[in-house]
């Protein structure tokens, strides 16, 4: 019995790729390579391209393996993206799983894990934000992401389809061994970009807005480390099996600005990172912290990474190895 990992060649699903099969379990991974990087995918691991939004694709998949739970990561995630393009983000995130729903129906899988987003909640009323905090997406992204959401409660009472949504706050980092890593193109996450700077592929970092309201003027978010992710993911699985559907925030509970990451950096790599203010970036909340509770108490979920240092040593370690991503020379 296999689980397929869809979008397994991105950043995220690749290390949950590699978090399966550290435990021996037969993985399947299904992905379109838009964004994903063929360099990542594990040899052993079966390894189908294509697009989600083809029944013909999903059922060779599921006719092939005996697929018991799928982990669904394939989706379009840019937010500046998604304002502008807003049907590439209905069409891909919700057309890409209506098509994957149907398709586990078909073979009568009965369990996902869907990979959401703190932009589910829009700007928060409070923090930490709780998963019963109202929802009012602020992009396209997060409005496809929560569309899916609902999607998922609805086939869960028609089809018996149990699902765990995992609402995602700041992920960075990479696995300890650097067998895979972050590598996103075009590279828009603070943590990446600061890391290209102190690698001399950037000249400085730009800090999107210093008169928020937060004590250095800088936004504050929550970085949850990607082997913590998908700690996470596997605990929600197992969960599945034994209880009902349901929604979980993913985050450290503990929020840093951007100047404090910028800081914790400069002590990692020895790098001075110059650094300049430019306006505030659109869209983008004071502070987004989650509460991880629910996980913590209902998964038994224990985040190891809550140091900002740990989380960047990880990134930076990948880096220096990879300084041009998966791809030697740079190219896309
Ligand atoms: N940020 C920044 N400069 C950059 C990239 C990001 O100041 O070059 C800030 C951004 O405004 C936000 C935080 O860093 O407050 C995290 O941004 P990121 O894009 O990594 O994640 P998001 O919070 O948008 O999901």
């Amino acid at each position: 019995m296999a689980i397929l990992v869809t979008g397994g060649a991105g950043y995220i699903g690749s290390h949950a790729v590699l978090g399966l099969k550290r435990l021996n379990k037969e993985v399947v991974v299904a992905d379109n390579l838009e964004t994903g990087h063929k360099e990542s995918l594990l040899k052993d691991v079966p390894f189908y391209n294509g697009n989600l939004k083809d029944a013909a694709f999903l059922d060779r998949i599921f006719i092939e393996h005996e697929i018991k739970a799928v982990i669904h990561f394939a989706a379009n995630s840019l937010v500046g993206e998604s304002m502008e393009n807003p049907l590439k983000y209905f069409d891909n995130n919700v057309g890409g799983t209506l098509s994957l729903i149907e398709a586990m129906n078909r073979h009568g899988v009965k369990k996902i894990v869907f990979s959401s987003t703190a932009a589910a909640y829009g700007e928060p009323e409070t923090v930490p934000i709780r998963e019963t905090d109202q929802t009012l997406p602020t992009n396209p992204y997060g409005e496809s992401k929560l569309m899916v959401e609902k999607v998922l409660k609805w086939a869960d009472q028609a089809y018996g389809i149990k699902y765990a949504v995992l609402r995602y706050f700041n992920v960075a980092g990479a696995d300890r061994e650097g067998i895979v890593g972050e590598d996103h193109r075009p590279e828009t996450h603070l943590i990446p970009i600061i890391l290209q700077v102190a690698l001399g592929k950037r000249d400085e970092i730009k800090i999107f807005g210093d008169d928020y309201p937060t004590e250095d003027g800088t936004c504050i978010r929550d970085y949850i480390h990607v082997t913590d992710l998908v700690e996470a993911h596997l605990l929600a699985l197992e969960h599945l099996d034994t209880h009902d559907s349901n929604t979980f925030n993913l985050g450290n509970g503990s929020g840093f600005s951007v100047k404090e990451v910028i800081d914790a950096a400069r002590e990692v790599t020895g790098h001075a990172i110059p650094a300049s203010v430019e306006k505030r970036r659109a869209g983008d909340p004071a502070v987004l912290i989650a509460s991880s509770d629910k996980a913590k108490e209902v998964l038994g979920w224990a985040p190891v990474y809550t140091d900002m240092k740990k989380i960047i040593q990880t990134a930076w370690d990948w880096f220096e190895k990879h300084p041009d991503g998966y791809r030697e020379g740079g190219e896309s």
